[in-house]
């Protein structure tokens, strides 16, 4: 049954009256509870307050109001606040934390009619690419338990490759929405910085953050954009440009387009054989439909790793700092005096990637490295931005795989962060410069196992992104 997989087609069933909201959540309640104990991708399943809303929402229905919506079963990433329910980002930090407000990204699908089925878990932090970093323990790949699901949004990933709902919210600093998609054969978008309002998201590293969806569909995905995108003036960062119908793909879809490739990225030396040869086979494809494809250069591409790194632990070393054991959540029981709480609180709060983050963060800020480090970090990011804008002045779309492999299993890179890091080669690009940039499923990897193409475009060129990665998707995923 088609209700089952897509929130399009969930949303459709609820208009005719097929279905109800409540038998719509009550099979993924069903699902999520089933599946969870083998993937542990839910820390917590709403069911009382899941199955309230969807009672409202029938009752609204009958009387004949529109929610756009309704119907649509959605995941929450554990870094989003939803007033009276835990939030914790995947830390101890913040054990027992209960949000007093709702973030605008998850008020505004409420408000349109979607249903919170739950908080996934996640990277402490959002800080990783695997999930291993969570301290609520790793979430499994539902494609293959021996693999991670990608991260820092594996929860989100997992719970919908798993069928236990049909979308989730993700955060993506350098590629937490994207990278986790690609993992699980997902979609997975990364809006413009400041598209989508980061109000009630628990930062990282707050010039890079963006909320975006995960879903297994082009539509979900435009769907959830629409409806939570937008000026919020609890967002000073959020732009007041007119959010489009994102959900109006069909115009764009026959268009031709001018599709730059990074030479530099296919080259890269550990690039995953096969994805490359399939990257290659598909923009032949691409010219096949009449696209044109044409090689661009782009300097920076061993750049972007230091310098992401440079950046948001330093951002991080900041944001982090309000939690000192006093304010939210988790503070130690033996501290004796003040300096005690924060240095006890923060010790055993934070595991050891956070840890090493601030510090490292906290090091570039330091008045001697300053401008050695950070300033130095700024001005690539801007070489980045500018290099990045020249591109897209030639060029509709770059075009790249979203990782250098497909999932990996556990274990194989969390005892050498460096490794881990460079797994974000492709992603950390779009945060770096603010891009918008999509992660396209693609079938046909001799493991079993899904991988992504990563397409950017323009700044707030997210109609035209989804338009040309639903045509896309059609090359490269089973329909
Ligand atoms: N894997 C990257 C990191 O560890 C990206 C994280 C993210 O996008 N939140 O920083």
């Amino acid at each position: 049954m088609e209700w089952k997989y897509d929130g399009l087609s969930a949303i459709r069933a609820v208009k005719t009256g097929e279905i109800s909201c409540r038998e719509v959540t009550s099979w993924f309640l069903h699902e999520a509870k089933r599946k969870n104990d083998s993937l542990n991708c839910w820390l917590d399943i709403y069911e009382d307050s899941a199955l309230a809303q969807s009672d409202k929402l029938d009752v609204k229905i009958q009387s004949g109001e529109y929610l756009p919506l309704a119907g649509m079963v959605i995941g929450i990433k554990d870094v989003l606040c939803y007033a009276q329910h835990p939030v914790s980002a995947g830390s101890q930090i913040l054990k027992g934390y209960n949000s007093p407000f709702t973030a605008t990204s998850v008020q505004r699908l409420i408000d349109a009619g979607a249903i919170i089925l739950g908080r996934l878990n996640c990277d402490e932090f959002a800080m990783g690419s695997s999930n291993e970093n969570s301290s609520y323990g790793s979430v499994k790949n539902p494609l293959d338990l021996g693999r991670v699901p990608g991260g820092s949004s594996g929860g989100s990933s997992a719970a919908v490759a798993a069928g236990t709902c049909h979308a989730t919210l993700g955060t993506d600093t350098g590629g937490s929405i994207r990278q986790p998609a690609a993992f699980c054969g997902l979609v997975g978008l990364k809006p413009t910085y400041g598209r989508v309002s980061r109000y009630g998201m628990l930062a990282y590293a707050s010039s890079f953050d963006q909320i975006g969806p995960l879903s297994h569909t082009i539509e979900d995905a435009a769907l959830i954009l629409q409806y939570m995108a937008g000026f919020d003036p609890n967002d000073s960062t959020s732009s007041n440009r007119a959010v489009d119908t994102y959900s109006d793909l069909l115009n764009t879809q026959s268009k031709k387009f001018t599709i730059g490739v990074i030479a530099e990225t296919l080259e890269m030396s550990g690039l995953d054989p096969e994805i490359k040869a399939a990257t290659f086979a598909l923009l032949e494809k691409l010219k096949e439909k009449g696209h044109i494809i044409k090689e661009v250069s782009f300097p920076f591409l061993n750049h972007v790793v230091p310098t992401y790194y440079v950046l948001t632990t330093a951002e991080a070393s900041s944001n982090l700092s309000r939690y000192d054991g006093v304010r939210f959540g988790y503070r130690a029981t033996d501290a004796q005096t003040i300096d005690e709480v924060y240095t006890k609180s923060r010790s055993t709060g934070f595991g050891p990637e956070v840890k090493r983050r601030i510090m490292l963060g906290t090091f570039v800020l330091s008045a001697g490295y300053y401008d050695a480090y950070y300033t130095k970090g700024m001005q690539v990011r801007r070489k980045i931005k500018e290099s990045t804008q020249e591109l897209l002045k030639e060029c509709d779309f770059i075009i790249s795989p979203t990782t250098p492999t497909p999932a990996f299993a556990f274990g194989e890179k969390s005892k050498d962060p460096i490794s881990m890091y460079l797994s974000d080669i492709f992603t950390v690009h779009a945060n770096l410069s603010g891009h918008p940039a999509i992660s396209v499923p693609f079938a046909g990897h001799s493991s079993g196992l899904p991988f992504g193409i990563q397409v950017l475009g323009d700044y707030f060129s997210e109609s035209k992104l989804l338009g040309f990665s639903r045509a896309l998707m059609e090359l490269t995923w089973k329909n």
